[in-house]
């Protein structure tokens, strides 16, 4: 992992003052790469990621990425990276990605977005109960702990999360371990994670290295994933060792 993650009971309230799950219009975010900058800066965030979605095929990473560093080199006082949210593709690790976007990223957001059936192909969401659901998105999210290039397992327990609420904490507690033996990052993220009570105990519990990341696709939700860490009281979960 070459992004210095802070585990979370260590974390002070300088350290959550990033976003590294950003979009833009150039997939399916609405605003420009200027505009998420200039809003980062006016909530007085210090490093932001843009964590555009990518395929194998993506062939305008390059391009995108050279935009992302030309625009940023106009403002001072914000670090800018740029990488991508990649789809996982079986539960081995395999990715959605190509070598080249990830030779050229700072940081790598690994996804669970649909479920692979094993055979190059995709499994319709209606066609497993919830159980299934849970099962399977825990273990293609463990198979890209362990052997993806990923640096931020990106909103664990999203798919489940979205459709039927809160993500076993049994879940978020085994893959926190999991990241933390991988040198991995997990990602606290604002718009998928519904039981944050039962993420931030586990965090407690665990210490993972922690990802803020809002998923924003609007210049209004930069900056989410931070103020949702503080609405929790993120401090009244963290443990100090007793020495
Ligand atoms: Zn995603
Ligand atoms: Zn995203």
């Amino acid at each position: 992992m070459s992004i210095n993650f802070i585990t979370f009971n260590e974390l002070k309230d300088i350290d959550i003052m990033y976003d590294f799950h950003i979009h833009t219009n150039q997939t399916d975010g609405q605003e420009s790469i200027e505009t998420m900058i200039k809003t980062a800066i006016d909530k007085g965030l210090n490093k932001i990621a843009f964590t555009e979605h990518v395929r194998k095929n993506s062939d305008w990473f390059g391009k995108f990425a050279e935009s992302v560093k030309e625009t940023a080199s106009k403002y001072s006082g914000i670090e800018v990276l740029v990488g991508a949210e990649t789809k996982v593709l079986d539960k081995y690790g395999n990715l959605d990605i190509s070598d080249t976007i990830l030779e050229k990223s700072d940081i790598i957001l690994g996804s669970v977005h649909s479920i692979p059936d094993e055979k190059g192909g995709f499994i319709d969401f209606s066609t497993l109960t919830p159980w299934e659901l849970a099962e399977i998105e825990f273990e293609l999210s463990k198979g890209m702990l362990k052997y993806a290039p990923i640096d931020v397992l990106a909103h664990p327990g999203g798919m489940y999360s979205s459709r039927y609420g809160g993500f076993p904490i049994e879940y978020f507690k085994e893959l926190m371990i999991l990241a933390k033996a991988n040198d991995k990052a997990i990602e606290f993220n604002s718009k998928y994670i519904k039981n944050a009570y039962d993420f931030l105990s586990a965090c407690g519990d665990i210490d993972p290295a922690l990802s803020v990341g809002s998923d924003a696709h609007k210049a209004e939700e930069v900056g989410n994933c931070k103020h949702m860490l503080n609405q929790f009281e993120y401090k009244t979960f963290q443990r100090r060792a007793s020495k």
